[in-house]
């Protein structure tokens, strides 16, 4: 996973150093454990997510088991896989479908963080699985943020609401709530609610987004994250679990070749599961998030 490309090797060159060593003493597991720190920051890991998992490694190295089935290099890497998958949110978290259809499911983010590429996303792997998924216009701050949703539905192959001109257009709640009722009366059995974003966080975005939220009542608020956004992660999530109090995070761009701490951190800063991940343009790069398979990537 190019997000991860260099935060990787220096995780792997790290602990591949240690199986040169029979036993381990202390201050080996501390010489590991700070290049650990080193690398987790320069990957803009945020700092308290890096102090927890560092001191956790070192705890747990220092007082793994001699009698262990493995060496004491290979314990540290189980260890750190082990933790490594914590911080990503330990088990996967599926996304939770309303036990009486429609499913309401609400992206919000940044501007350019992937929603509208999203919604197609979802909207296509949702429709793989047999739902019928409609998705609904309600970002009228972005020029052309209407059509371009018109054309990721065309692409997912699935239907659309987008508001006519004069028909209450302006009024983004009015869009998502009338996209909703389209939905009921449809039949659809999932309505993807796409919002407006900013480039960066302000209240009136905010304020939008959650009159939304309390007018669709969603099922799910999916908060939509550039991965590559680096150390701005942690505030723009901070800012947006107040304004929406989103239930899940979705990762975009994790094909991108910046450092890729934002999925490392959010978890931890936010207590949300990350649900999916995106990797690339085309509708077809994105897949549910699996901490382990992450994990497993990442020390590879
Ligand atoms: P929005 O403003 O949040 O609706 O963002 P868009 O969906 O318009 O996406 C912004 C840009 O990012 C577009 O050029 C997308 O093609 C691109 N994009 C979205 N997701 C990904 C991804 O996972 N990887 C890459 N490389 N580009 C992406």
């Amino acid at each position: 996973m190019a997000a991860f490309g260099s935060l990787s090797t220096r995780l792997t060159d790290s602990l591949a150093k240690l199986r040169t060593k029979g036993r381990l003493t202390p201050s080996d597991i501390d010489g590991t454990v700070r290049e650990i720190r080193r690398a987790l920051l320069d990957a803009d890991v945020a700092l308290d997510v890096v102090k927890d998992f560092c001191g956790r490694i070192r705890e747990r190295a220092l007082g793994a088991e001699v009698s262990s089935s493995l060496n004491p290099a290979q314990q540290v890497v189980q260890i750190v896989n082990e933790e490594l998958v914590a911080i990503l949110g330990g088990e996967q978290r599926r996304l939770e479908l309303a036990k009486t259809p429609p499913t309401i499911i609400m992206l919000a983010g940044l501007q350019g963080a992937g929603k509208t590429t999203l919604a197609g996303k979802l909207a296509l792997h949702l429709a793989g699985e047999g739902h019928t998924p409609i998705l609904v216009a309600a970002d009228l701050q972005r020029p052309n943020a209407v059509t371009q949703l018109e054309v990721v539905a065309g692409q997912a192959g699935v239907a659309v609401y987008a508001p006519e001109p004069g028909n209450g257009v302006g009024d983004p709640v009015k869009v998502a709530r009338d996209g909703v009722a389209l939905a009921r009366s449809r039949q659809h059995d999932v309505v993807i609610v796409d919002t407006a974003g900013r480039l960066g966080v302000d209240a009136e975005l905010m304020q939008q987004a959650s009159r939304i939220r309390k007018a669709i009542q969603p099922d799910e608020v999916l908060f939509v994250i550039d991965a590559m956004i680096g150390q701005d992660a942690v505030a723009t999530a901070k800012a947006f679990q107040e304004g929406v109090d989103f239930t899940g995070v979705v990762l975009t761009k994790l094909d991108g070749d910046a450092r890729g701490g934002a999925a490392l951190s959010i978890r931890g800063v936010t207590g949300r599961p990350i649900l999916f991940a995106s990797t690339g343009e085309r509708l077809e790069d994105f897949e549910p998030f699996h901490p382990d398979r992450m994990a497993s990537r990442i020390l590879d």
